[in-house]
């Protein structure tokens, strides 16, 4: 097992005295696949913001024995803390190929470039593997599917030697056969990584979670196994209204 594992404690973000974030304690373990769901504006993106150091806050997140709070954002992601948006920001008018070389030079001083060459190639062919787009390698990004673009930017964290992957609603806008290639992606990359996936795509969650927060209001309101947040009448009230 490797990656880190994530341990957030009381995590509080205020917006010009709203709650966005009302006191969030998370503990994701190494290679855990954990889906964080809930309605709109239930605080997921802002919870991800500032473990990524994008939004201020207070409380505690500790990435293996590091503290992130109060970091600014380029040391977060150089802890091995990688994160993808909504939509996917590949370099359209370059190769596959080139994507991956440029992301695994990316962040680095000469020295530690210089130190780590002889394994980026092999990081590069890794990626390819992984994400399915071998045989994809000489095209342009920008004539890639949907899927296939989002695969790309999920590879492009992997040559960077991420630890923890933060994955923004991979699946929005894809076709059936998409959502289970990148399901089973998502599998294959936490054998060796930490994943946090905000979702709302229930029966995405359902097929691939391994585990799962329910946020709702700034808060987590369950937490556990697809089934155990399913059984949650919490969890009903919320999504069903009952
Ligand atoms: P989710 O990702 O679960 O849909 P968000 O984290 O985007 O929720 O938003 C949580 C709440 O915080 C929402 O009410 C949203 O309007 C508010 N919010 C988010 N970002 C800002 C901001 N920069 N300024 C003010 N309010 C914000």
């Amino acid at each position: 097992m490797s990656g880190e594992g994530l341990t957030v404690r009381d995590l509080r973000v205020t917006f010009d005295g709203f709650k966005a974030v009302d006191g969030v304690d998370l503990d994701i373990r190494p290679g855990d696949l954990r889906f964080l769901i809930g309605p709109n504006g239930a605080g997921k993106t802002t919870l991800v913001d500032a473990v990524t150091g994008l939004v201020k806050a207070a409380g505690s997140v500790r990435f293996g024995d590091e503290e992130l709070l109060g970091r600014p954002v380029h040391r977060i992601a150089r802890l091995g803390i990688g994160r993808t948006f909504q939509t996917a920001t590949v370099f359209e008018e370059l190769t596959v190929l080139q994507n991956l070389d440029i992301a695994a030079g990316a962040g680095r001083g000469p020295l530690t470039m210089l130190r780590r060459r002889k394994n980026v190639p092999e990081a590069v062919t890794k990626a390819l593997e992984t994400t399915g787009l071998t045989d994809l390698r000489d095209r342009p990004a920008g004539v890639l599917a949907h899927g296939q673009k989002q695969w790309l930017e999920i590879g492009m964290l992997l040559v960077q030697d991420v630890k923890l992957l933060l994955l923004d609603e991979p699946v929005a806008g894809m076709s059936h056969d998409e959502r289970e290639a990148t399901g089973a992606l998502l599998q294959r990359v936490s054998e060796d990584h930490t994943v946090v996936v905000i979702e709302h795509d229930m029966d995405f969650m359902r097929s691939f979670a391994r585990s799962v927060s329910v946020l709702h209001a700034g808060q987590v309101l369950s937490e556990g196994t697809v089934a155990e947040v399913q059984a949650d009448t919490k969890v009903q009230e919320v999504y069903l209204g009952r």
